[in-house]
């Protein structure tokens, strides 16, 4: 199985080009932020986001699974497809908030490899290549212009992406899903994930040493699928 890992920052640009490049490549695209916002979602139901405990008793009686309809994700809450309900700010707020539950990521940890160890994928998230499938065969850091990591690499692929355009990008999503945001609001909802997720103990947010950086700051998206997609060729 050939196994793609793409970590990196809300909103870079991660999930647009992995899902071009996994569809060009007939690879699934798993989306892993997806399983973080379904068990948000669950806390959020329960009242209990801000109640680390009592997230950690609810892992015991909930079933999280993802499915795949041609091609496209799916996310199952105890049978219930919930794809629909995960988007809001309201749960990306909860995502990283229990994404720092170390038990909320040993829960998920199984269920993400397990995708990886039976089918040819691209998945993506933040821990993906340093945690989930540290011996993926592809590994791409996307990463923002504001914030400057870059790893040891010989070839690049790196995402230019401001704070601001990446709240830009996620505030006419969800306007046009018909949500009533601010872009204030959501602007620093973007700056405060990037830093509970790169400042968390547990699986936080960094490249991993080989990590593969490209610059497509210049390019299209057409380009900076096409570019992935070469890259993954090549070592494949
Ligand atoms: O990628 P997305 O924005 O949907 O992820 C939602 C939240 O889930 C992130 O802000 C992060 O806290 C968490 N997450 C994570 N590890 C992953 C994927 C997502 O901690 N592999």
């Amino acid at each position: 199985m050939i196994n793609v890992a793409i970590d990196g920052p809300a909103g870079a640009g991660k999930s647009t080009i992995s899902k071009g490049a996994a569809k060009e490549l007939g690879f699934i695209y798993v989306d892993t932020g997806a399983l973080y916002r379904t068990i948000a979602l669950s806390a959020v139901r329960n009242g209990i986001i801000d109640d680390k405990d009592a997230v950690i008793k609810m892992l015991e009686s909930i079933d999280v699974k993802l499915g795949f309809e041609n091609g496209t994700q799916c996310v199952y809450l105890n049978g219930e497809e919930v794809s629909a309900y995960i988007r809001t700010p309201e749960i990306s707020m909860g995502a990283s908030k229990v994404s720092a539950i170390p038990k909320v990521r040993e829960f998920l940890l199984d269920l993400q490899r397990d995708i990886a160890k039976n089918n040819n994928v691209i998945m993506d998230g933040r821990d993906i290549g340093t945690v989930i499938i540290p011996d993926a065969d592809v590994k791409i850091y996307v990463t923002a212009s504001d914030e400057v990591v870059l790893p040891k690499a010989e070839c690049k692929i790196f995402l230019t992406a401001s704070a601001e355009c990446r709240a830009q990008r996620r505030y006419k999503e969800l306007i046009e899903k018909g949500e009533n945001v601010k872009y204030e609001d959501v602007l620093s909802d973007v700056n405060e994930r990037d830093y509970n997720d790169s400042h968390r103990e547990i699986a936080p947010l960094k490249p991993s040493e080989e990590s593969v950086i490209a610059d497509t700051s210049e390019l299209t998206l057409d380009e900076s699928i096409a570019l992935i997609v070469k890259i993954i060729k090549e070592h494949m």
